[in-house]
C-alpha cells in the first residue's frame, strides 16, 4: 500500500524552523512535500516587473529549496491560480492532507474556503495558526465580540499569554513528533507544470519578473537581525524608537511579513530580555490582524461608520503626486517619501507623519495613501497598513483624535534633530544648518527645492473644519 502524502502549502511562512504547518504535516504518518505556488490571482496586483518583494520571495524559496535538498527533499513550485492548481495537485499526487498557515486577509480567506470546498471528499485542508500568538477568534470580549480598542485588547492578550503560547515547534524533535526523513521530493507531476527551483533569477524569469538583488534585507539575516536587535537595541528601544535617522527599531518587518522569522521566537526573546515596549508593538500587529478579520469592510470603508461617505476627501492628483514624489516642500515629509521609493521601507514615525500630512494637510483620501504604500512597502501588510492609515486619518480604531494634527516642522525638529535623515534623502537641503533645514522657506535661500504646497496653519484649520462638519 502507498504511504499517505501530506502537502505543506507555503504562503507567508517562508522558513523551515518553528513552522506550524510543516510540523503538523510531519506528525502524520507518511510522506511530506512542501509546495509553493506563484499565484496569478496575487501577481496581477504586482504590475512592476522589478517588484523587490518578488525578488525577496524568490530568494527565500531558493534558500528553502537548498535546505530541503540537504534533507533529501525540495520545494515543489507551481505557477497559476492557486485555488485552481492546489486541488489538481492533490488529485494528481493522491495526497490525503494539505497543511497551511492560517491567513486572515479577506481574499486569502476566500481562497482557502474555495480550496477546502474543492477538496471535499478527496483530501482535507488544515489551516493552522502560525503568524500570530493569538488568532483573531481567540481574544474576544465577554459576549464573544471583538475588541475595538487596543489597550483592553493588549491587556487581554497579555493575560492569556503562558510559556506554552510562545513555545516553538521543535522540528528536530523526531523522537516524539516530527521527522525530517518523511520529507520527499516530487520532481514531476502529470498534467501540471512545475518550475525548477534553480536560482532566484531563473525562477523569477519563469513567472515574468526580473530579479533585483537586495542588500537591505538579505534572506540569511532574518534571525541574526533579531538576535542583534535584542542584544544591542532592545534596551534603548523605548527612547530611540522614534528617532528616524537612528537604527533604533528592529527593521524586521519584511521578515515578519513573509514569515522568515517566527513570531513565537520573537515574543519569547522579548519576554526573556524584558523588551516590553517592543512586545507591545508585536501586540499591535495582532490587534490589527484581529480588526481586519472581524471588520473586513475596513479595507475600503472608514472603520468608524460615522465617517463613511461623510468626509469630503480630496482626490487632487497634483498634490497627491507631490506627496508621492517627495516634493511637498516639507523636508521631513519629502525625506520619508523618497526613503520609501529608495529602500521600499519607512520608519514608523515617518509613516505617521506622512500619513497625517496626506490626510490632514492635503485632506486627500486615505485610500490613495494606503494604495501607494501597498505598491512600495517591502513589508506591506494589509492589516497593519489599513490600520495605520485609518489611525492617521482619524477614522479607525484607537484613531488619533481629529483635532490633533501633526505639525510636520515640530515632528522634524523633535525626531530628526540633527537633520541627518533629511540630509540623506533631500540632498538639495544638505548645506542648510540649524533649524533652517526643518523649514527652509522661512529664509530667502536660493534653493532647487519646492516651496510648501500648503500653509501649515491654514491646512490645519481646513482639516478641522472638514471633521467638524460631520459633527
Ligand atoms: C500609515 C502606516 C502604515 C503602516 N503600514 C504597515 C505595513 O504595511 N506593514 C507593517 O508591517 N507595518 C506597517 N505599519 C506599522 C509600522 O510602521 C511598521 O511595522 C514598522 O515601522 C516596521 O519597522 P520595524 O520592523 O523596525 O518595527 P519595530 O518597531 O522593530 O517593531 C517590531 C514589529 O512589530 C510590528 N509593528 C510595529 N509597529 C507596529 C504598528 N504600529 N502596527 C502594527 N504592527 C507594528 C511590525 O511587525 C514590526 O516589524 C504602518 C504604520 C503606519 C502609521
Amino acid at each position: 500500500m502507498n504511504k499517505a502524502l501530506s502537502l505543506v502549502w507555503l504562503r507567508r511562512d517562508l522558513r523551515l524552523y518553528d513552522h506550524a504547518a510543516l510540523f503538523s504535516a510531519l506528525q502524520q504518518q507518511g510522506d511530506v512535500q512542501p509546495v509553493f505556488v506563484f499565484d496569478t490571482d496575487i501577481l496581477k496586483h504586482f504590475p512592476s516587473k522589478h517588484d523587490r518583494r518578488l525578488s525577496f520571495i524568490a530568494a527565500a524559496l531558493c534558500n528553502m529549496h537548498r535546505e530541503l535538498q540537504q534533507k533529501g527533499s525540495g520545494m515543489l513550485v507551481l505557477y497559476g491560480s492557486a485555488q485552481e492548481l492546489l486541488p489538481k495537485l492533490v488529485q494528481a499526487l493522491q495526497a490525503q492532507y494539505v497543511f497551511a498557515a492560517e491567513d486572515y486577509e479577506p481574499a486569502a480567506r476566500a481562497r482557502d474556503g474555495h480550496v477546502a470546498k474543492k477538496l471535499q471528499g478527496t483530501a482535507q485542508l488544515h489551516c493552522v495558526k502560525d503568524q500570530v500568538i493569538f488568532s483573531p477568534t481567540e481574544i474576544l470580549r465577554d459576549g464573544n465580540a471583538p475588541y475595538r480598542v487596543f489597550t483592553p485588547y493588549s491587556r487581554a492578550w497579555r493575560s492569556m499569554l503562558t510559556p506554552a503560547s510562545s513555545a516553538p515547534y521543535d522540528m528536530k524533535d523526531n523522537g516524539r513528533y516530527a521527522d525530517y526523513a518523511q520529507l520527499v521530493k516530487t520532481a514531476d507531476v502529470a498534467g501540471i507544470k512545475t518550475l525548477r527551483c534553480g536560482d532566484e533569477k531563473s525562477i523569477l524569469a519563469m513567472v515574468g519578473y526580473e530579479y533585483q538583488p537586495d542588500n537591505l534585507w538579505p534572506i540569511s539575516e532574518a534571525r541574526k537581525r533579531l538576535s542583534q536587535f535584542i542584544k544591542h537595541h532592545a534596551k534603548a528601544y523605548p527612547q530611540m524608537r522614534d528617532m528616524v535617522a537612528e537604527d533604533g527599531t528592529s527593521r524586521l518587518s519584511p521578515y515578519f511579513r513573509f514569515g522568515l522569522v517566527s513570531v513565537r521566537e520573537c515574543v519569547a526573546e522579548a519576554l526573556r530580555s524584558g523588551a516590553d515596549k517592543w512586545l507591545s508593538e508585536l501586540i499591535w500587529r495582532e490587534f490589527y490582524a484581529t480588526i481586519l478579520y472581524h471588520f473586513p469592510e475596513s479595507v475600503n470603508l472608514e472603520w468608524n461608520p460615522k465617517y463613511r461617505g461623510t468626509l469630503n476627501w480630496s482626490h487632487n492628483e497634483t498634490l497627491f503626486k507631490a506627496w508621492c514624489d517627495g516634493n511637498t516642500g516639507y523636508p521631513m515629509v519629502d525625506a520619508a517619501m523618497r526613503h520609501l521609493k529608495t529602500d521600499g521601507w519607512m520608519h514608523n514615525r515617518a509613516r505617521m507623519v506622512v500619513a497625517s500630512f496626506l490626510t490632514k494637510h492635503l485632506r486627500i483620501d486615505w485610500r490613495m495613501g494606503e494604495e501607494h504604500f501597498a505598491q512600495w512597502l517591502m513589508d506591506y501588510d494589509m492589516a497593519s497598513n489599513v490600520g495605520g492609515w485609518q489611525w492617521a486619518a482619524s477614522t479607525g480604531t484607537d484613531a488619533q483624535p481629529y483635532f490633533r494634527v501633526f505639525n510636520p516642522i515640530l515632528q522634524s525638529k523633535k525626531f530628526d534633530p540633527d537633520a541627518a535623515y533629511i540630509r540623506k534623502y533631500v540632498p538639495e537641503l544638505s548645506e542648510l544648518r540649524g533649524d533652517d533645514i526643518h523649514a527652509p522657506w522661512e529664509q530667502n535661500f536660493k534653493l532647487v527645492y519646492p516651496k510648501p504646497v500648503v500653509d501649515h496653519a491654514k491646512a490645519r484649520d481646513e482639516a478641522l473644519a472638514m471633521f467638524k462638519a460631520v459633527g
